[in-house]
């Protein structure tokens, strides 16, 4: 029986990586959202409750440490050390992760982009035309592109009169209201300047929030139900909210046919309960790195699936570890599954400290799901010491 003999997170770049070590020649890798490279302390704190487990009952370690995580930002370590045991478990076991979460039922994985693009230059309709343009001609072939607007964007700083209320420009999702008339109708000819450029063959999906009032929510969706949205995404709650608020997505989802779509932040299959069985949403969007890891997020798409409910999991702010973790996870969700977000390897030279990953990555927007033992990808310990910090000198030790 193998054993976990210590942890180690090192920030490569801007991104934590975790590493499970153990007494045999092998270690469990996984990765965190580079907009947290403060977590590396937290990730530090678990190894007290892990050392001496067997990695390959990663149900057992988890119980161990489950409890002490959050919502987004504060189920970050926690998440990773699930994924890191599961690259773990299949590396001793020497098989791929998705045959330990069930097996696949789909040998390649739909993906939607939410990165590759160039940023926005501005929030006026030719703009919005103009980044969808980029995303459309990508030689990864999208059918699905996820733009930013509403609260989800500046347009709450640059459209004048935008809403009803008092720009706070010094903090992340503070701004929340009604929209004015002129706001409105603004976000809607953005929305319809970007589908004249994709027209039925590459699908929008808009990331809206959170900080819509229920009625200006309601406003919106309606407006654009001719227009076929793929989703929207975090209107009332979302991104870096410690709460749901299941009762008002319900509303805003009943009022309209254009899905509405959350749950990035959510920690936890036990907190998507609420929102999955009153149906207050079309669509669930965990984050693997945020819920709790890649079964938790299985077993939440599970019971989304027995409940008419669809899952688009979040992922852009993993990078190609973390990418190679939606894809052995993905491979594995029910036929609700409709596509992950792409992330991207930031900056370029993580392509150059990443084996295992296929050239080019996405075909056609997909990506094939390769077999190998664990997540199937691993750092290349020569390249990736060259990026160490001194600090993190010892991660592979
Ligand atoms: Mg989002």
């Amino acid at each position: 029986m193998a054993k976990i003999t210590g942890l180690k997170c090192a920030v490569i770049g801007q991104n934590p990586v975790v590493r499970i070590a153990t007494d045999e020649d092998v270690s469990g890798f996984a990765e965190i959202e580079s907009s947290k490279p403060y977590v590396k302390p937290q990730v530090l704190y678990y190894e007290k409750y892990i050392v001496g487990q067997d990695p390959t009952d990663v149900e057992r370690v988890m119980l161990r440490i489950r409890k002490l995580g959050s919502f987004k930002p504060w189920g970050s370590a926690v998440s990773a050390i699930e994924t890191a045991l599961w690259d773990l478990a299949g590396k001793i076991e020497g098989v791929s992760v998705h045959k330990l979460l069930g097996g696949k039922i789909r040998d390649r994985v739909r993906v939607y982009d939410g990165a590759v693009r160039a940023p926005l230059k501005g929030h006026s309709p030719e703009d919005y035309a103009e980044s969808v343009r980029g995303m459309k001609q990508a030689r990864e072939g999208f059918t699905i592109v996820k733009e930013k607007i509403g609260f989800h964007s500046a347009m709450r700083e640059e459209v004048p009169d935008f809403f009803y209320g008092e720009v706070d420009r010094g903090s992340l999702y503070i701004n929340r209201g009604s929209l004015t008339e002129k706001g409105l109708a603004h976000i809607i000819a953005c929305v319809k300047a970007m589908k004249e450029v994709l027209g039925d063959e590459v699908g929008l999906a808009l990331d809206c929030g959170p900080g819509w009032s229920l009625t200006s929510a309601i406003q919106f969706a309606r407006a654009v139900e001719q227009l076929n949205i793929m989703w929207l995404e975090d209107m009332i709650t979302g991104d870096y909210t410690p709460y749901v608020l299941a009762d008002v997505y319900r509303e805003l989802t009943s009022a309209t046919s254009t899905p509405i779509h959350t749950g990035e932040q959510i920690y936890l299959r036990q907190n998507f309960i609420d929102l999955i069985e009153k149906r207050a949403v079309r669509i669930i969007g965990p984050d693997p790195c945020d819920i709790g890891g890649i079964a938790e997020l299985k077993w939440a798409a599970e019971y989304a699936d027995l409940h008419g409910i669809q899952v688009a999991p979040h992922g852009t702010g993993n990078g190609l570890i973390g990418l190679a973790a939606l894809v052995q996870m993905s491979a594995t969700l029910p036929k609700n599954y409709i596509a992950f977000e792409y992330p991207v390897g930031n900056p370029a030279w993580w392509y150059d400290i990443v084996d295992g990953l296929p050239n080019p990555i996405v075909e056609d927007g997909f990506i094939k799901v390769w077999d190998r033992p664990g997540m199937g990808v691993g750092l290349n310990e020569r390249a990736t010491r060259k990026r160490l910090s001194e600090e993190d000198e010892d991660f592979f030790d």
